[in-house]
């Protein structure tokens, strides 16, 4: 493959893999990362997994014509089910939504035993991902976000288990939707992301401003008002 063809997006991803790693790359789609991990010389060995036989085909056909089928094994699987009977360290589940990272997670758990590393990079709703780890015994260690031709994308890592808390005390439901990270290292892409977001709720609160008053309504107008509170303490 192409070096210069890896997405700015995965080659970010992809530095977040420890050199030597063994990775299960969920999701693998055309393996465009697998290739780029074995071929660049970081990793030894990949399993690419993938649920839908469509992108296995795709990923196997680019992994042939790397001449790399000896170390990367692409598999047919949901989530983390390609895991069994592999020596993995480090998991990267990249592309998809937040939500479904993390029921790949959760369904999954029990296959991360040996696993040392998580690399996850939701398109949205990190916070669901955020919350999981949290309650998983996984410690978020590091945050990027970054813009690619004009979408924003955030690379979550996280590692097992060593007691360190990038939460502050204060405000955790806020440090958990916007990254506590990314929170202490505010960059344009950041910005991009929450000015969308803050325009978003502006105009669902002019929407639910003539809707009826009931107990769920306002709920709902109370999330969003502290989400607006947050912004504005952040933007
Ligand atoms: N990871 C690549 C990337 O970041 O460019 C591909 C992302 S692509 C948008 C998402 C891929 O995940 C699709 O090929 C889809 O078939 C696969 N996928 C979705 N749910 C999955 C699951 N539960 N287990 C394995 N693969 C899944």
């Amino acid at each position: 493959m192409n070096h210069e063809k890896l997405s700015k997006r995965l080659k970010r991803v992809s530095d977040h893999v420890p050199f030597g790693a063994r990775v299960g790359d969920i999701g693998s789609d055309h393996a465009y990362l697998a290739v780029y991990l074995v071929q660049s010389g970081k990793c030894p060995f990949v399993v690419a997994g993938e649920v839908n036989k469509g992108p296995l085909s795709s990923a196997k056909a680019h992994i042939c014509s790397n001449g790399l089928t000896d170390k990367i094994n692409a598999k047919l699987g949901n989530g983390l089910e390609v895991l069994e009977n592999e020596d993995i360290n480090t998991v990267v589940i990249a592309g998809m939504g937040g939500p479904l990272i993390t029921t790949i997670l959760e369904e999954g758990k029990e296959r991360l035993d040996l696993v040392e590393r998580l690399v996850l990079q939701p398109n949205v709703a990190a916070d669901h991902i955020r919350r999981w780890l949290m309650g998983n015994n996984w410690d978020l260690i590091d945050e990027e976000i970054l813009e690619e031709d004009g979408h924003v994308y955030e690379i979550l890592v996280a590692e097992k288990g060593s007691g360190l808390s990038p939460y502050e005390k204060k405000d955790l439901e806020k440090q958990l939707w916007l990254g506590p990270y990314l929170l202490k290292n505010k960059n344009t892409a950041f910005e991009k992301k929450w000015k969308r977001e803050r325009q978003q709720i502006e105009k669902i609160n002019q929407q639910l401003a003539f809707s009826g008053k009931n107990e769920l309504l306002k709920e709902k107008k109370q999330q969003l008002s502290l989400k607006m509170t947050w912004l504005e303490e952040e933007l």
